[in-house]
């Protein structure tokens, strides 16, 4: 099995490869590009652009922007010669005020790459055209943190709102089998991903119970919502210490007599921690024992906080709950895949991933073990994985895209997770952009 396995990966990875989408001509987007492997070579600079990032919605003039852009690339050491000559303009007034427009603009073109629009309204458009090109979507609503109880009503309001506005759009396209039925049955067309620490000001690891109590009734609602105007809503994963917490809760409220028939739900696996295998014991478990019309969706992820998480371990003394090294990350990835391939009908599979080895294998497994491809759903984030996107979706797979939707000041955060993510030194998406050859892209990983 091994040996075909890995022939089946091999051909698939680089049948997707060959459908990526070529950029040739799209200045924008090579503009993009420079700017993340710019930051991506330079630690330095890197640092000075996520200062940059953070600090733009705060200015409140060009000149104020001019003069943190300027005042951040000092600290940079070695400047390329753009850089050079964007700090020579900050010397005279009409030069600030021309940087700081170009850097709000850049910021702003960056943010757009990965925010498909400032509320669902805006964001219609992009997701028309994401279903137009056999493309789903979930939608995540951005926000600052919740802090207050009025906030977290505020949230679970624009999440009830989003539901709305999509079951509307939605209903209005044209049939797209493939996004839209598996040999389980139908899929709802409208996926809403929400994030329990925004339903919530209370979730705390040092008093789980007060943090579940108060967000239950919020996410309850949202979920008879859901079931109401047939939509799916899934339940991101945070920090590892919010899990417990927020597992036991969506797990708890599914399992209620009321949500038996619906709505389809999901929730999120991260492999980078060590003990996520008896993670999903539980969830198994949970299914096995909780008969519903529509299985959980489980969506597979490495997993976002992976920085934090060492960091965090590292300052109170605790052994790290993250493998440390990629390889073993990347393994336990693959045998989560063949474990929740193998659950099925149990659960429903989404496998989020813009590694073409780690797509690969899921697409691979799936075939040799006769599965349909209809009962695999493979998922990108809209900025990072759109050539992965796109290239699934040509080779007839079901492809979801997660679009952040929010303003500029709420999409900071994201955008410099996003940014760290796509010029860290231990990724994919690195590797694929500095032209590691395709051999070593889908090498097993050891
Ligand atoms: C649709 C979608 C939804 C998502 N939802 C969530 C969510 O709810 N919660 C969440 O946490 N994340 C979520 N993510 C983010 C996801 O976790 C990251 O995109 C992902 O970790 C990047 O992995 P990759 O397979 O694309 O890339 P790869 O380049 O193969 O992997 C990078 C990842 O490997 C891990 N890693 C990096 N260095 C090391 C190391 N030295 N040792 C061990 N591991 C390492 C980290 O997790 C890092 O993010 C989502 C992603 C997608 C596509």
């Amino acid at each position: 099995m091994d040996e075909r396995l890995e022939r089946e990966i091999q051909r698939v990875g680089r049948a997707l490869a060959a459908a990526f989408p070529s950029h040739r001509g799209n200045a924008l987007k090579a503009l993009d590009n420079r700017a993340m492997d710019l930051a991506a070579e330079d630690a330095e600079l890197r640092a000075a652009l996520f200062r940059f990032v953070d600090v733009v919605p705060a200015c409140r003039s060009l000149d104020d922007l001019a003069g943190h852009l300027t005042g951040y690339l000092e600290q940079v050491h070695t400047r390329p010669p753009s850089l050079r000559a964007a700090m020579r303009m900050g010397d005279t007034k009409a030069g600030r005020a021309a940087l700081g427009a170009a850097g709000a603009a850049g910021v702003r073109h960056m943010a757009h790459r990965f925010i498909v629009g400032a509320d669902p309204a805006a964001a219609l458009p992009a997701l028309r055209g994401l279903w137009r090109d056999g493309i789903a979507a979930s939608v995540d609503l951005l926000g600052e943190a919740t802090v207050t109880a009025g906030e977290a009503d505020r949230y679970a309001a624009r999440c009830a709102e989003a539901l709305d506005a999509l079951a509307a759009v939605y209903d209005a396209l044209d049939p797209r089998p493939m996004l839209e039925r598996d040999t389980l049955g139908p899929l709802p067309r409208a996926n809403l991903s929400v994030k329990v620490s925004a339903l919530t000001p209370l979730l705390r690891p040092e008093a789980p119970e007060r943090g579940q109590r108060d967000a239950a009734p919020r996410l309850r609602e949202l979920l008879r919502h859901a079931a109401r105007v047939g939509a799916h809503l899934h339940i991101d994963m945070e920090s590892l210490d919010s899990r417990e917490a927020v597992l036991e809760l969506v797990l708890a409220l599914l399992a209620e007599p009321e949500f038996a028939d619906g709505p389809s739900a999901g929730v999120v696996l991260q492999a980078y921690l060590r003990d996520s295998p008896q993670t999903l014991d539980t969830i198994l478990a949970w299914a096995r024992a909780t008969p519903r019309a529509q299985p959980l969706v489980v969506r597979l992820v490495k997993g976002a906080y992976w920085d934090h998480e060492v960091v965090a371990a590292r300052q109170h003394g605790w052994s790290v709950p993250v493998f440390e090294r990629k390889a073993d990350c990347d393994r336990n990835f693959e045998a989560l895949t063949t474990r929740l391939l193998e659950a099925r009908p149990l659960v429903r599979v989404a496998i989020a991933s813009h590694n073409l080895r780690s797509v690969a294998h899921a697409i691979a497994r799936n075939r040799l073990a006769g599965g349909d491809d209809a009962d695999l759903e493979l998922q990108i984030l809209r900025g990072l994985g759109d050539d992965l996107g796109h290239a699934l979706a040509s080779e007839g797979l079901r492809v979801r895209a997660y679009c952040p939707v929010g303003d500029l000041v709420a999409g900071m955060a994201y955008l410099v997770r996003r940014l760290l993510e796509n010029t860290a030194n231990e990724s994919f998406l690195s590797d694929h952009a500095h032209g590691v050859p395709i051999e070593q892209l889908l090498a097993p990983p050891a």
